[in-house]
C-alpha cells in the first residue's frame, strides 16, 4: 500500500547516487522532497517534520556527505528513523499463562469485531484456549456477526443481552469460566460510528468492571488523520495499551497508520492484512520499514 511513498522516497534518494560530491544543499533538497512524500502519503504533519529532522541531525556531518557513498548512506539513517517511528522493537500484548481479558474498542466500522475473529484465531493456532464476548449491549446485529465468526473458527463465544450491566457480565464471564477452561478472553466492545459520550461511558464502566489486562484499539488505517483523532480520544478517556491497524491491504494513503504509534505513543501490535481470518499480522517495524524503502 506505500508503493508511491515508497517510490518516491527511493527516487529522491536516487537523485544523490553516483555524484561525486554531495552538497549540504543537495541533501537539504532531498530531504525536503522526503518530507513532501511522507505529508503526501498522509503522514502526520509533526512526525514527517520530526522525522527529516532527525535523518538531517544524522547525516549533515561532513563524514556522510563526503563519504563514497553518501546516497546509500543517507537510505540508511532514512530507514532507521522509519524503524524508530513505527515503534523500533516489534512488540506483543501481554500474554500470561491464564487470565488474560483483552478489550477490544474503537469505532464502528474500524474491523473490530474481524480483528477479535483473527486474534482468537490467532492464537488458537498457538495452543490458547480463546473465549470469545460479544459485549454490545445494544446491536444484536454485532453479537450475532461474532457469533458467526466464532462458529467458523471454533471458538465459543458468550453474548451480552440487551441493555445488560456490566456487574452481570462479569458474574457470568466468571461462570462460564468454571465450567470450560479459558486462558485468554477476547471481549469485542460496542462501537459507534462517531466518539460520543454515551459510549465513552458504557465503556470506562464495563472496563472499570472487568479490569482488562490489555485494552486494544482497533484503527482502521484507511481513515487518515482522523483515525489518530480518534486514537487520542479513546486512549485519553478510556486508557489504551496497544493498537491494531486495520486495512493496510488497502491501497489509500496509509501514511496516518505510519504516525500512529508517533502521535499515540502506544505500541502497534498487529496489521490486518485482509477480509479473511487469517489475515492478521504481528507488526514489525523493521519489515514494514524494508518494504518501504524496497
Ligand atoms: P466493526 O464494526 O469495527 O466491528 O467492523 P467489522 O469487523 O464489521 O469490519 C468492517 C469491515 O471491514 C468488514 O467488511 C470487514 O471485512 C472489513 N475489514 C476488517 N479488517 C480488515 C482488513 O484488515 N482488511 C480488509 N481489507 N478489510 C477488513
Amino acid at each position: 500500500m506505500f508503493e508511491s511513498l515508497s517510490q518516491r522516497i527511493r527516487a529522491a534518494v536516487d537523485k544523490l547516487r553516483g555524484r561525486g560530491r554531495i552538497t549540504e544543499a543537495d541533501l537539504k533538497a532531498t530531504l525536503r522532497e522526503i518530507r513532501m512524500s511522507l505529508l503526501e502519503a498522509d503522514v502526520n504533519f509533526e512526525v514527517a517534520k520530526n522525522f527529516v529532522n532527525k535523518v538531517q541531525e544524522k547525516t549533515l556531518g561532513q563524514a556522510v556527505l563526503e563519504s563514497l557513498t553518501p546516497a546509500e548512506q543517507i537510505l540508511s539513517v532514512v530507514y532507521e528513523e522509519l524503524v524508530e517511528m513505527l515503534g523500533g522493537e516489534a512488540k506483543q500484548p501481554l500474554l500470561k499463562n491464564e487470565g488474560n481479558l483483552w478489550f477490544m474498542v474503537g469505532l464502528q466500522g474500524s474491523g473490530k469485531t474481524t480483528t477479535s475473529g483473527k486474534l482468537a484465531h490467532f492464537y488458537k493456532s498457538k495452543g490458547r484456549r480463546p473465549l470469545l464476548v460479544a459485549a454490545d449491549t445494544q446491536r444484536p446485529a454485532a453479537r450475532e456477526q461474532l457469533r458467526i465468526l466464532g462458529e467458523k473458527i471454533g471458538v465459543p463465544v458468550l453474548e451480552v443481552a440487551d441493555g445488560e450491566r456490566p456487574e452481570t457480565t462479569r458474574a457470568r464471564l466468571q461462570q462460564h469460566l468454571t465450567f470450560d477452561y479459558r486462558d485468554l478472553v477476547i471481549v469485542d466492545t460496542a462501537g459507534r460510528l462517531q466518539i460520543d459520550q454515551a459510549l465513552m461511558d458504557e465503556l470506562a464502566q464495563l472496563k472499570q468492571v472487568m479490569g482488562p489486562s490489555e485494552t486494544l484499539l482497533v484503527v482502521d488505517s484507511m481513515t487518515g488523520q482522523e483515525a489518530l483523532n480518534v486514537s487520542k480520544a479513546f486512549d485519553e478517556r478510556i486508557g489504551v495499551t496497544g493498537l491494531i491497524l486495520t486495512k493496510l491491504d488497502g491501497d489509500a494513503r496509509g501514511g496516518a497508520a505510519l504516525s500512529a504509534r508517533y502521535v499515540t505513543g502506544k505500541p502497534i501490535y498487529f496489521a490486518g492484512v485482509s477480509e479473511k481470518v487469517e489475515g492478521l499480522e504481528p507488526f514489525y517495524p523493521d519489515r514494514l520499514a524494508q518494504r518501504i524503502l524496497g
